[in-house]
């Protein structure tokens, strides 16, 4: 008889779980996905109301790293004619310094006249003089200040943490956010050495396809990210439940019961893809003590406005801007999506924008209506970009609870939840962005892995 399993949540993590269990057990198991809301995809959600192309999630992946899988993915889903990669302008980056945009230095030439580059020049000289640290983890804000400094740990490091983890990294832990850098440290004693000798990535076997992309800055979808849930969706062979909102798991010997308001399923395996304050509270009581450290890790929830002008309206080309901390914004960063995926605009000198506000530094802007939000975001897009035009498509969105910080000692945490699950709950299986990475890679990446570890 077919293995039964059960898969909570039809995000990326359990969609491509499952696509790679059928594909490699065939009728061997048969798979059901319970999904609490009415659609698949989860955080990717690719807003379609205004006929242009707007995220309100991600965006797009890196191929680098764990991002191979990714691009693995498509390939094995035949659908890499729809997969386009970010224009080459958007390699340039911006940040909001000092009341003006400025570009992130390129080179070494753009450095030296780069504002950005003002009072960073000791902590850069000084970092491959600095000694190795003694402690298994430690925040981002004492690794960096360690290394470098509080110039460029407050300019830069906050900024782009803030843009992936919308996170403070006074709490976030340098050894779940951040390993390959960490890795840098322990390898050649400074990141700067390490960055001009660690030897490039060695993967055999790629194909034509992977070969020509991997170095991409960035990737996404014609239609938008939704493509990749979909078209899971479209090529797996399994049952799935829309609305389906599990709020309760049992176990009982060798079986794992899923209880929703309706109905009641059994399997052989139950794989949870949901968040971990949300699977906490619906386990037996024994088992949610597991959870109990994790239980506690913060969720940031995102602010965002997409904005659609039928006119070109950006200053110039790039990726968008981050706002430094310091700089009494907001705004967490704005992304210029019509000029890093042109493919995607539909009308003749589009505009799409995308505003990110909130995460932890701003809690308090969750108390502010919809209306002063939007009216607080264009402010501060007039004053950062001087665009006063109204927008033709404006729309509020927030990513409740979305993001987990993996604050100090989130890896040893996960690594004492699994190992009390594998010893005695081996019927129970924990993917998703509550554990090993919060991007989309990570997802797939551990999914596809999970699968690999699969026995019938
Ligand atoms: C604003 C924002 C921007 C982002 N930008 C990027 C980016 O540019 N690049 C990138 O790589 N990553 C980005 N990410 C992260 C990326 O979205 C996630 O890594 C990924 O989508 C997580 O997928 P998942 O399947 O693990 O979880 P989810 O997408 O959260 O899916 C979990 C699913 O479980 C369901 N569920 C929850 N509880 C239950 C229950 N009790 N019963 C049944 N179902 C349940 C939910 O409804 C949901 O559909 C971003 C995230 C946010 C919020």
């Amino acid at each position: 008889m077919a293995q039964k399993v059960l898969v909570l949540g039809a995000g990326i993590s359990g969609l491509t779980f499952a696509y790679y269990l059928k594909k490699r057990f065939a009728s061997n198991v048969s798979v059901r996905i319970l999904e609490a809301s009415e659609r698949v995809g989860g955080l990717i959600r690719t807003n379609r109301n205004f006929s242009s192309c707007l995220e309100e999630g991600p965006r797009g992946c890196r191929p680098k790293g764990k991002g191979l899988a990714t691009l693995r993915l498509i390939e094995d889903l035949g659908i890499t004619d729809q997969m386009i990669v970010a224009d080459e302008s958007a390699k340039k980056r911006f940040l909001f310094y000092e009341n003006s945009l400025e570009a992130l230095p390129q080179s070494l030439k753009e450095a030296i006249s780069s504002p950005l580059m003002k009072g960073v020049a000791k902590e850069l000289i000084c970092e491959p003089l600095r000694r190795r640290g003694k402690d298994s983890d430690e925040t981002i804000a004492s690794f960096f200040k360690r290394r470098f400094g509080p110039t460029i740990t407050k300019r830069f490091i906050a900024a782009v943490s803030r843009g992936i983890y919308a996170g403070d990294i006074e709490q976030l832990s340098m050894r779940s956010c951040f390993p390959q850098i960490l890795n840098l440290e322990k390898s050649y004693g400074s990141l700067i050495w390490g960055m001009f000798r660690s030897p490039k990535e060695k993967t055999t076997d790629l194909s034509s396809f992977i070969k020509k992309h991997k170095n991409a800055a960035l990737i996404s979808f014609k239609e938008g990210m939704e493509t990749l849930p979909q078209e899971l969706l479209k090529q797996t062979d399994l049952d799935l439940s829309l609305k389906a909102k599990v709020e309760a798991i049992e176990f009982h010997g060798s079986t794992v019961i899923a209880k929703t308001k309706d109905s009641t399923w059994e399997a052989d395996h139950l794989v949870s893809t949901i968040p971990t304050y949300q699977l906490e509270s619906i386990l037996p009581k024994k088992v949610s003590s597991f959870f109990v450290k994790i239980k506690a890790m913060p969720w940031t929830t995102v602010i965002g406005i997409s904005l659609v002008y039928k006119k070109a309206v950006l200053p110039q080309k790039g990726f968008g801007y981050l706002v430094p901390e310091g700089e009494n914004s907001a705004l967490m960063g704005v992304v210029w999506d019509s000029s890093v995926f042109p493919e995607q605009n539909i009308y003749p000198d589009e505009t799409r924008l995308t505003i990110m506000m909130g995460g932890e530094h701003r809690p308090d802007l969750l108390e502010k209506t919809d209306k002063e939000l939007t009216q607080l975001a264009f402010h501060e897009l007039n004053q950062q970009m001087g665009i006063k035009e109204s927008a033709d498509y404006v729309h509020l969105w927030k990513a409740r609870h979305a993001i987990p910080q993996y604050n100090l000692g989130h890896s040893d945490e996960v690594k004492q939840l699994s190992e009390k699950i594998r010893s005695s709950l081996p019927q129970l299986h924990l993917i998703g962005m509550s554990y090993h990475g919060v991007a989309v890679n990570d997802c797939i990446f551990h999914a596809k892995d999970l699968v690999n570890q699969w026995n019938l």
